[in-house]
């Protein structure tokens, strides 16, 4: 792998803001996500791949075609354009620290920002690799740049090295994942893929299989708003009723703060409004999509009694789907993990197949008949100004995409 022209890649992906916004009222959400594009659909153009588009979403595509002669299946591969609102994305100015020495590193931006190795254990098998970061101001964005480096130097690898046999591998970059709409514009018979692949994990050899299902419920508190001068037996306070409908939901347990591994939560997260109307969001997440409905239920059982403790008020719960677990559909295309294992095991690395309290495109990919599980890419602390992550893990990643197209070309013969 040519680790000095992926690193060229990522740290030029990374200088580019394409922070996305939350309702914006447009698609993609954020200019700079139309320019990263640009950029990228040249460079796929440059290695001569086929069905090079920019299209009117802003979503890249393109075709590495096959180049043996018998018929392989097509997989694709996928990351996102967009970084996190949660951090500001402007300006990035990623340090690249070669020869990592170990020890903490203090971004020169902003020094009270440190990375610790008391806190990031992974930095102690980097010492002596390159180590990129931001200069503590702004986030790295290596969610998903680093996935977008990677599939681009794996692609040129094998343009490369035509002597490496492969199937046609479909790429689609795809914008606004971090704002819940990556996969909004995507449609299947376009991506034309059996399955695909995230590049879209933290750390190192892992492949996800197992994502949150996830709903939304919008619980809207209605009161009687009148002047408190004459509130008397008259007043119904919507923001007391939603006061008490948060205060009633569990803490000790089915909550973000209390939860981990595979419990689910209920977790309310906004909450705006004023005497007449108060509405508050409410995010339900379990890995098993039934136990939903229960945490439905309990809204439901929460919002009656409070209206029953609160006479006059009104409580209405809406509950929107979001995505589903992708373990769900995963049994359509079991060679999607099963390659991705063996790609691993062929490298001579300890592929561990895990779970992701969240979701990705794959999630909805995997919704709408495309199975994706998710790969590492080598990124730390994504949507944090602490964020960091280790040249040689990005390569190893890559190096485990080279593998994969084998792996997909021998029919899951073991190398
Ligand atoms: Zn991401």
């Amino acid at each position: 792998m040519n680790a000095q022209r992926l690193l060229q890649r990522f740290v030029c992906y990374a200088q580019v803001d394409t922070t996305a916004v939350p309702n914006a009222g447009r698609y993609p959400s954020s200019e700079g996500q139309f320019e990263l594009g640009r950029i990228l659909a040249a460079e796929l153009r440059e290695l001569r791949l086929a069905d090079v588009e920019q299209d009117e979403h802003g979503i890249v595509w393109g075709t590495l075609p096959s180049n043996v002669a018998h018929k392989v299946d097509p997989f694709a591969l996928c990351a996102h354009l967009d970084t996190s609102p949660e951090t500001t994305g402007k300006n990035v100015k990623p340090q690249v620290w070669r020869e990592y020495a170990g020890g903490d590193l203090t971004l020169p931006g902003d020094k009270s920002r440190v990375i610790r190795v008391a806190d990031n254990p992974e930095l102690t098998r980097c010492r002596g690799k390159t180590i990129v970061t931001t200069d503590g101001t702004t986030l790295l964005g290596a969610d998903d740049k680093a996935g977008l480096a990677v599939i681009v130097e794996a692609i040129a690898y094998l343009v490369e090295h035509p002597e490496i046999e492969h199937g046609p591998v479909r790429l689609c970059f795809t914008c606004d994942e971090e704002i819940g709409h990556g996969v909004d514009h995507v449609d299947p018979k376009k991506l034309a893929a059996v399955c695909c692949y995230t590049l879209d994990g933290a750390g190192r050899d892992e492949i996800d299989v197992e994502t949150f299902s996830a709903d939304l419920a919008i619980v809207t508190v209605r009161g009687v708003n009148i002047h408190p001068s004459i509130g008397k037996g008259r007043m119904v306070n919507a923001v007391r009723g939603a006061a008490m409908f948060v205060e009633r939901l569990p803490r000790d347990r089915l909550s973000p703060e209390t939860t981990d591994g595979r419990d689910g939560f209920v977790h309310p997260y906004t909450i705006e409004g004023g005497v007449a109307e108060t509405t508050v969001h409410v995010l339900l997440r379990d890995f098993d999509a039934a136990r939903l409905r229960d945490q439905e239920r309990l809204l439901r059982e929460t919002a009656a009694a409070v209206e029953r403790d609160l006479a006059g008020l009104a409580i209405e719960v809406q509950v929107t789907t979001q995505y589903r677990n992708m373990a769900e559909g995963m049994p359509k295309e079991p060679r999607a993990a099963a390659y991705a294992e063996l790609a691993h095991q062929n490298l001579g690395r300890t592929p561990k197949l895990s779970i992701i309290r969240g979701g990705t495109d794959g999630s909805r990919l995997t919704e709408i008949g495309v199975p994706t599980p998710n790969l590492s890419t080598g990124e730390q602390n994504p949507h944090s100004p602490l964020e960091w992550c280790c040249l040689e893990d990005l390569a190893a990643a890559a190096e485990v995409l080279v593998e994969l197209a084998k792996v997909w070309a021998q029919g899951g013969r073991p190398t």
